[in-house]
């Protein structure tokens, strides 16, 4: 007996179809609405660590995960300059045990692809181009009101609508997303050879020059500079801006910066953060992933985090007879702690940059979050 057998989800991230496919395989009815009218086509890349790889798993998509992505297991420190000489090759820590790849970099679409074909697989309807626009709740259930003029009946609407969330909103949730004082170009373009791992170049104009390689032909590399005003330049302007930026990086960059062009799908956005404290849920509506926590990519943890709030979210809707406080307070104590460590500490990473403290203790806030998160959630 499970504590609900309809679900109404918001958003098809990997928040929403890891709770699809979960909820989908105990033989709970789901619907997923999705703003989008399509799977996107376009897109660029993501960096994925153990603790996500293990959640993939648990979704039976960890083989297609591997074979459409670049896996790795070190992260290479390089210095400014022509020759962007090594200063240091650091094995990351297999955080989702040693049977996965320590990271893995991936076409966000191609992951997009793999989880909604999964959800769908297992029965989930995936309506896209649809959202709920409001809902009313009693002791026994939730009524959704959509944008095509139906309405539903749900035992739980999830809110995975993301960073800007429009559920968190209509909850009365006034936690909003802060900038942290950062903003990173991004980029998509072809593999040079020697890029087999994430390099991150410290110093230079910008805070990181980086990059992570998605698959044997593609890659994504990124500047994160101090958080500006961005958003009026044309894609062209944009193009022109990293490769300017990326001037004093050599290396592999040299080769990237040859291969930028309009086509590089090149995107610029402000880092974030903020955790909903106390309750993600009021009543039987709850939100998780980006709704509920975001944190700069200085860990590459917010896939990771937005998975595992399914997988736990799921996995007590599964296993309880009723939704009751009993399973929130069972849900928050899991999910709210960890997830407040990891944004606290993605922040932290970025503000030691920020603020150029030079002694800060990056390796031990490293170790004390990769010992966390291989715990599973
Ligand atoms: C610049 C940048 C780089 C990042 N890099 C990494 C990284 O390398 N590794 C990593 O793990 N994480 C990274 N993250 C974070 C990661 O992208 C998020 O944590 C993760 O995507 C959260 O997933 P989600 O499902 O909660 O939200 P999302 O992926 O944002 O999905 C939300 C979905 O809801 C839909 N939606 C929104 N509003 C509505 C609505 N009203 N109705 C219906 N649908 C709606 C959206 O279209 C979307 O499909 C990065 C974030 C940023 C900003």
């Amino acid at each position: 007996m499970s504590a609900v057998s309809r679900v109404a989800i918001v958003g098809s991230g990997v928040a929403g179809t890891a709770a699809a496919i979960l909820l989908a395989e105990g033989g709970v009815e789901v619907d997923v609405f999705e703003q989008k009218p399509d799977l996107t086509a376009l897109g660029s890349g993501i960096t994925l660590q153990g603790n996500a790889l293990r959640v993939f798993d648990r979704l039976g998509v960890w083989e297609q995960v591997k074979a459409a992505g670049y896996s790795f297991d070190q992260t290479g420190l390089r210095a400014p300059g022509p020759d962007a000489p090594f200063i240091a090759q650091i094995p990351d820590a297999r955080t989702g045990g040693p049977e996965y790849p320590a990271v893995a970099g991936m076409y966000r679409p191609d992951l997009a692809r793999i989880l909604a074909d999964r959800a769908t697989e297992l029965g989930a309807r995936i309506h896209y181009g649809t959202t709920v626009t409001s809902f009313t709740q009693d002791a026994d259930g939730v009524d959704v009101t959509l944008t095509d003029g139906s309405s539903g009946r749900y035992d739980l609407l999830i809110g995975a609508d993301g960073l800007h969330s429009s559920i968190r909103a209509q909850m009365g949730i006034e936690t909003e997303p802060e900038r942290t004082g950062m903003g990173i170009w991004r980029a998509f373009v072809p593999r040079p050879k020697d890029v087999t791992q994430t390099d991150l170049y410290y110093g230079g104009p910008v805070y990181i020059a980086g990059y992570c390689p998605t698959s044997e032909e593609m890659m994504y590399a990124y500047l994160v500079e101090p958080a500006q005003d961005r958003h009026l330049l044309s894609p062209e302007e944009g193009v022109q801006v990293m490769k300017e930026l990326s001037q004093a990086y050599g290396g592999p960059w040299n080769e990237i910066r040859e291969s930028l062009d309009d086509a590089s799908r090149v995107n610029y956005t402000w880092f974030t953060k903020h955790v909903v404290p106390d309750a993600w849920n009021r009543g039987r509506v709850v939100i998780i992933g980006e709704a509920a926590h975001s944190c700069p990519p200085t860990i590459a943890q917010g896939a990771a985090q937005a998975g595992e709030d399914a997988l736990v979210l799921s996995e007590l809707l599964l296993s309880h007879d009723a939704v009751d406080q009993a399973l929130w307070d069972e849900f928050h104590a899991r999910r709210v702690p960890r997830a407040t460590e990891v944004v606290e500490a993605s922040v932290q990473l970025g503000q030691w940059q920020i603020d150029h403290v030079r002694d800060a203790d990056v390796p031990g806030l490293m170790r004390r979050i990769a010992m966390l998160v291989s715990q599973p959630a």
